[in-house]
């Protein structure tokens, strides 16, 4: 991590207000989020570069900011610098606001942030941005499905993909005779030319060499000159235990190789949880339906009941209803953020006996008939096994 804040912007100790406005601009874009979603990296660098571009630009703040010191300035957030630097400071305005101040006040006629990422469309980016700097690989993206159970207890795949890699055959260069890689004569190694109609300006991407800023007489042949080559690629992704469906895994660098050195993309994983035959997933908990005897309900007892993890034991009290449902505490699943886990609801559904023999029939008439003269007592249970036996 830098250290100072002309670390941070690449500039040297005595840069002229032009060399660190032009180091700011040059970063700012690279690392704007707008740019790099989801990138934190690239969220603490703008941070920093917008921090660093405060106190440099302003001839006050950096003269005390050579005088006192990167300490004294380190306060950061809201408070910004206190004590050694003194007040009057005033606190470190956000990166964003920063960064609109910056490119407001260079617009001009096109309308400044604006037109700067919005207005001229996709391409404009691309167009500021020097061809010929090391840059970023794209990120990949792939679905991975799991069962419930390993979703249940964290699960490490291994992941068969492909992905663009630096080609072996020239190193990235795109030429292995590098005396044939020329900057392209038409931008001059910009990437972009100038066009007008009528009194408008345009910037368009270099027609002769695409934008890249150099022309190959001797593309490489294994990749034609683009430097990078597709390959198959395997990587071990860590699932942890809680995972949900659409749960999204960042595989730091596992994604396509970036162009003139640049560092590699990220490879994220989402996750798709699978149904499962027998729980029914409600967040953290599960839930199941089981089935039970007749015999069971009506007189209590005990009943092995599956969990994703083995079988417990789940008392069932006497005159136990269809529909009841029991919590197994602790027996869903495991939680995400660490906390233990979720529940396990059961609900019962009491079994009538279909294929009854003549002795197991009569035996139950025989129980009918002796309730039959306390059918208040208990009416649903009785009337149910009226309807059912009559
Ligand atoms: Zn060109
Ligand atoms: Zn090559």
């Amino acid at each position: 991590m830098p250290e100072d804040y002309y670390q941070m912007l690449g500039v040297s100790k005595d840069a002229s207000l032009q060399e660190i406005k032009k180091a700011y601009r040059k970063l700012a874009i690279k690392y704007h989020p707008d740019k790099n979603p989801g990138n934190k990296e690239a969220e603490e660098k703008f941070k920093q570069i917008s921090d660093a571009y405060q106190v440099l630009s302003d001839e006050e703040k950096r003269a005390a900011y050579d005088r006192y010191g990167h300490a004294a300035f380190q306060a950061g957030g809201m408070g910004g610098p206190s004590g050694a630097a003194g007040g009057g400071m005033g606190g470190f305005r956000d990166a964003s606001d920063v960064f609109r101040e910056f490119f407001g006040s260079m617009g001009g006629g096109m309308g400044g942030f604006e037109s700067f990422f919005g207005g001229m469309g996709g391409g404009s980016y691309e167009e500021h941005s020097d061809p010929n700097e090391p840059q970023r690989g794209s990120d990949l993206r792939m679905e991975l499905s799991i069962t419930l159970e390993e979703a249940a207890r964290g699960v490490e795949k291994t992941i068969r993909y492909s992905r663009l890699a630096v080609c072996k055959t020239c190193g990235g260069f795109g030429t292995t005779d590098k005396s044939s890689k020329k900057t392209c004569p038409t931008c001059k190694g910009s990437g972009h030319v100038m066009t007008s109609s009528g009194f408008m300006r345009f910037s368009q991407t270099c027609p002769k060499c695409g934008g890249k800023g150099y022309v190959i007489e001797k593309p490489c042949q294994t990749c034609g000159g683009t430097g990078l080559v597709k390959e198959k690629a395997e990587t071990v992704i860590k699932i942890p235990a809680g995972v949900y469906t659409g749960s999204r895994l960042r595989k730091s660098g596992a994604g396509n190789a970036g162009e003139n050195g640049g560092e590699a993309g990220d490879l994220y994983v989402v996750i798709e949880v699978l149904e499962n035959d027998v729980f029914e997933r409600d967040g953290d908990d599960l839930r199941f339906d089981m089935p039970i005897k007749f015999t069971l309900a009506a007189l209590g007892g005990s009943v092995e009941v599956k969990t994703l993890t083995g079988k417990v034991s789940l008392k069932i009290p006497a005159g136990t209803q269809t529909g009841t449902v029991f919590r197994l505490k602790g027996h869903g699943m495991p939680k995400l953020r660490g906390g233990g886990n979720g529940d396990e609801y059961v609900k019962v559904h009491v079994e009538v006996p279909k294929n009854m023999t003549s002795e197991q029939k009569s035996k139950l008439e025989d129980f009918a008939k002796a309730c039959g003269d306390d059918a208040n007592k208990e009416p649903s249970f009785f009337s149910r096994a009226k309807k059912f036996f009559s």
